[in-house]
């Protein structure tokens, strides 16, 4: 007798096919953008040239419906919290519900409002700039030595868009009223030399992060001479190519000229055996669409080992698994984007209202896992100050009422050569204060207070 069946595609947490279509929103119901034709759409150079740099340019853009109130709080914002300047293409622009803009998750991190952050813990106590101590840990200017095998280059310290939560706040953009930014002191050309010169001496580094800012900001020849320069280094076997503007700008990406030079750089990456990827970085389903895709799918026909998305965990943007599943599944299925990683986001000064607890980041992790194929499914990964990125659940201890999590690690940054105690310390990442009990709550009043008093 045959066995009876059992199995069905049960009614599940989440629910998959998605609902939400992938297309192109049009911008032409946007006030500023109505008499917008598909050519300058489509064209980077009209998208750089109309991206919103202020609040004036952004009622331009949005008309009616960004009221008044709504304009004064982002005023009061960028004159009281922003670590970053205001910029975003048009393409950013309209991935953003403009009939609900004080919730809308996309506006909630590149366009902060005053109203968004929190009232008593704007800052984490242990906040800081550089929170990761990138520039402690540079070679040279701007390439980050922290894990034995592969460095950071930081190639250039602009953007095409600014992301309100961005971690190198400390560098990138232009200066805020709040923040005075630091520079690099050499010029591009000296740097990037520079930058090779330490590379070629250090065969034990064969993975390099070619990032910025933004690479989309290098011109597209000086950015192939560096990376043909890396390709010609023997121990360099892996390159990735960090691009937030493959979602913001995809337009910057499907310039002929850009193509050309990306496609000379995948051929030579093949012919040597070198695998070379990129790297962008979308919070939220709404972002994805055709003409993203258009651009991922040219890298993957040059060959481009893969284009894989590293996100940032942040409330009220991708905070819950059916936000960063809906991400997913719209980058896997549409955009043949792959999911990668969730970056818990860092302890930079004024970003407590989106950062959250590693109890919420584990969750999250679970609550996530089993829907995706398994290559596909993003780690939801801790950057601990002084260690890089943990799997969330590598955490050592955790002491929830104070919200303070220990993690260790395996091998020495490249400023611990002569520190005896690098591999058995316990370092912390302290979750934001508002999420933790009473008790918790009341310990860090009261160390503000002392170090007030101290001050
Ligand atoms: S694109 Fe990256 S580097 Fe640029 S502002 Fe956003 S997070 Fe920072």
């Amino acid at each position: 007798m045959a066995k009876a069946v059992r199995a069905n595609p049960a009614h599940q947490p989440f629910v998959y096919p998605l609902r939400r279509a992938y297309a192109e929103p049009d911008w032409r119901r946007l006030p500023g953008y109505k008499n917008v034709s598909r050519e300058q759409w489509e064209n980077a150079l009209w998208q750089r040239q109309h991206s919103v740099k202020n609040v004036r340019e952004l009622k331009d853009a949005l008309g009616r419906f960004l009221t008044e109130d709504l304009a004064e709080e982002i005023v009061r914002d960028q004159r009281q919290s922003a670590t970053m300047s205001l910029l975003i293409p048009p393409q950013m622009l309209n991935c953003i519900n403009e009939r609900d803009l004080r919730n809308d998750p996309v506006r909630r991190y590149m366009i902060p409002m005053a109203c968004d952050r929190h009232p008593e813990w704007p800052n984490h106590p242990k906040a800081a700039r550089d929170s990761l101590h990138e520039s402690e840990m540079w070679a040279v200017e701007g390439l980050t030595h922290r894990y034995p095998t592969k460095v950071l280059a930081e190639m250039i310290s602009t953007c095409p868009q600014y992301c309100g939560h961005c971690t190198r706040m400390d560098l990138v953009g232009n200066s805020t009223p709040q923040v005075a930014k630091h520079k690099f002191e050499l010029g591009p050309q000296e740097r990037w030399a520079r930058m090779l010169d330490y590379l070629r001496k250090t065969p034990s580094v064969r993975d390099v992060v070619v990032s910025g800012g933004d690479v989309a900001n290098v011109p597209i020849a000086q950015l192939e001479a560096f990376v043909s320069a890396l390709l010609d280094l023997p121990n360099i076997r892996d390159i990735r190519l960090a691009s937030k503007s493959l979602q913001a700008l995809p337009q910057h990406f499907l310039q002929d000229e850009v193509l050309k030079a990306l496609e000379r750089l995948a051929k030579k990456a093949w012919e040597r055996g070198v695998d070379i990827a990129v790297h962008t970085h979308a919070n939220h389903a709404a972002q994805v669409t055709p003409l993203v895709g258009k651009a991922a799918r040219k890298l993957l026909e040059m060959g481009y080992r893969d284009v894989r998305n590293q996100g940032v965990l942040l409330r009220g943007v991708n905070g819950t698994s059916q936000d960063i599943l809906e991400l997913c599944f719209m980058l896997l299925d549409h955009a043949k984007i792959m999911p990668y990683y969730f970056y818990m986001a860092d302890m930079i000064p004024n970003s407590e209202h989106w950062r959250l607890s590693v109890a919420e980041g584990l969750k999250l992790q679970h609550d996530v896992m089993g829907y995706l194929p398994g290559f596909a499914t993003p780690r939801v990964v801790v950057d601990v100050p002084y260690v890089g990125k943990r799997w969330i659940h590598q955490l050592a201890d955790y002491d929830r009422a104070h919200g303070i999590s220990y993690w260790t690690k395996n091998y020495r940054t490249g400023i611990e050569s002569d520190d005896p105690h690098a591999l058995t310390r316990r370092y912390e990442y302290y979750d934001p204060v508002y999420a933790l009990p009473p008790e918790g709550r009341e310990h860090w009043r009261l160390a503000a207070a002392a170090a007030a008093r101290r001050a």
